[in-house]
C-alpha cells in the first residue's frame, strides 16, 4: 500500500514477492525512516487460520510510525491488509503444531531526496514465510551475554519504538554475546548502566521464591512487547504477584547467588517463552536455579501457547479468527 501526502493510502495489492527497485536517494537508505512488526498465523484446528492480538501489533505501528515521524498505517487498514494476504496465502500456513505462517508488516520512507527531513510518501508492505519451531527437539534454556560495552537505547531515544536503526545498533552487541558462547544479549540501562533492560529481541521476567514475578517497566527504553503484556496478565490471572519494577544486574546477580530468584525467562512473538539457564559476563557467570526450565515459566509458556493454538480458553479475547 502506498501513501502520499495530500493523498493518503492508496494503492493495496497482493503481489508475488519480487525486488523492489529503489533510486539511490531514496529517503530510508539515508535516514533509516523504517518500522516493522511480527506477528504469526496459526492454524486453526477446524482448519480455519487465527493472529493473536494483531490489534496490538497495529497500535504499536502507528506508535512507531509517530516516533519516526511517519504517516501511521490506520488500525483497519492494517487488519484488512493482514487478512487479504493470509487469505490469498492460505495453504502456506502450516497445519504442524509447531509450524506458523510469519507476518512481516514494514514501513518505509520512500521519497527520492537528499535533505534531512521526514519523507511525504511511504511505502507499507507485509511479507508471508511459513516457519518452524523456534525450539528444534523442545524448549531448552538458552545463555544471555550482559553487554558492558554497548547499550540500546536512551531515554528520549527510539527504544519504544520497533524501527530498523534499533536492531543495527544491537548487532554489534549480539555479535558479541555469540563470541563468548551465548545465545542472545541484555541490555542494560544507557544512563546508569545499572539497571536490566531486555534482550535483543525479547523482553524479561524473574520470578521469586515468595511467588512475585517482575519485569522491567517501560520506561520508553524498552519494546513495549505483546507477549510481555500477555504474560503479565496471565500470571495475575495464576495469582502471581506481578511487578513492574526497575531491577539492577547487581541485584540479579545477588538473588540468583541467594536463591531468592528462582527463574528468568524471555520472552516475545517468535519463541514466546524461553528459560534463561546461564547468564555471563566479562567477570565471570552464575546459574539460575539448577539452570533448566522452572515450573512457573513453563506453566506460563502452556498457558500462552495453548491459547494462541486455539487448544486452551481464550479469557482475554486474544484470538482473531481471519479464515
Ligand atoms: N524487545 C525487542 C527489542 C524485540 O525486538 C521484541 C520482538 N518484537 C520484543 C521485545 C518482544 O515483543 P513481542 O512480544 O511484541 O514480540
Amino acid at each position: 500500500v502506498r501513501y502520499a501526502e495530500g493523498k493518503g493510502w492508496y494503492d493495496a495489492r497482493v503481489e508475488a514477492r519480487a525486488p523492489i527497485p529503489m533510486d539511490p536517494a531514496t529517503a530510508v537508505l539515508h535516514y533509516a525512516q523504517e518500522i516493522f512488526e511480527g506477528l504469526k498465523a496459526y492454524r486453526a484446528a477446524d482448519g480455519g487460520v487465527t493472529l493473536f492480538r494483531p490489534d496490538a501489533n497495529a497500535a504499536r505501528f502507528r506508535q512507531s510510525a509517530a516516533r519516526m515521524a511517519m504517516a501511521p498505517v490506520p488500525e483497519q487498514l492494517f487488519l484488512d491488509a493482514l487478512s487479504e494476504l493470509i487469505r490469498i496465502d492460505r495453504d502456506w500456513v502450516p497445519s504442524d503444531p509447531e509450524g506458523s505462517l510469519y507476518l512481516r508488516p514494514f514501513q518505509y520512507a520512500s521519497e527520492v531526496f537528499l535533505g534531512v527531513k521526514p519523507s511525504s510518501e511511504y511505502l507499507f508492505l507485509i511479507i508471508a514465510s511459513p516457519v518452524g519451531s523456534y525450539f528444534k527437539g523442545g524448549v531448552k534454556p538458552v545463555s544471555v551475554w550482559v553487554s558492558r560495552d554497548y547499550t540500546r537505547a536512551a531515554p528520549g531515544g527510539t527504544g519504544a519504538a520497533k524501527c530498523g536503526g534499533n536492531y543495527a545498533a544491537s548487532l554489534v552487541a549480539q555479535a558479541e554475546a555469540i563470541e563468548h558462547g551465548c545465545d542472545q544479549v541484555v541490555f542494560l540501562d544507557a544512563v546508569e548502566q545499572r539497571y536490566v533492560d531486555e534482550l535483543g529481541g525479547m523482553n524479561v521476567f524473574f520470578a521469586f521464591d515468595d511467588g512475585t514475578l517482575l519485569t522491567p517497566p517501560l520506561t520508553g527504553t524498552i519494546l513495549p512487547g505483546i507477549t510481555r503484556e500477555s504474560v503479565l496478565r496471565l500470571a495475575a490471572d495464576q495469582g502471581l504477584t506481578v511487578r513492574e519494577e526497575l531491577y539492577s544486574y547487581e541485584q540479579w546477580q545477588a538473588d540468583a547467588r541467594s536463591g531468592r530468584l528462582r527463574e528468568a525467562f524471555a520472552c516475545g512473538t517468535a519463541a514466546v517463552i524461553t528459560p534463561i539457564g546461564v547468564v555471563r559476563d566479562r567477570s565471570g557467570e552464575f546459574t539460575i536455579g539448577d539452570g533448566t526450565a522452572g515450573k512457573v515459566t513453563m506453566d506460563l509458556r502452556e498457558r500462552l501457547v495453548g491459547i494462541q493454538r486455539g487448544t486452551s480458553p481464550d479469557p482475554h479475547g486474544w484470538v482473531h479468527r481471519v479464515l
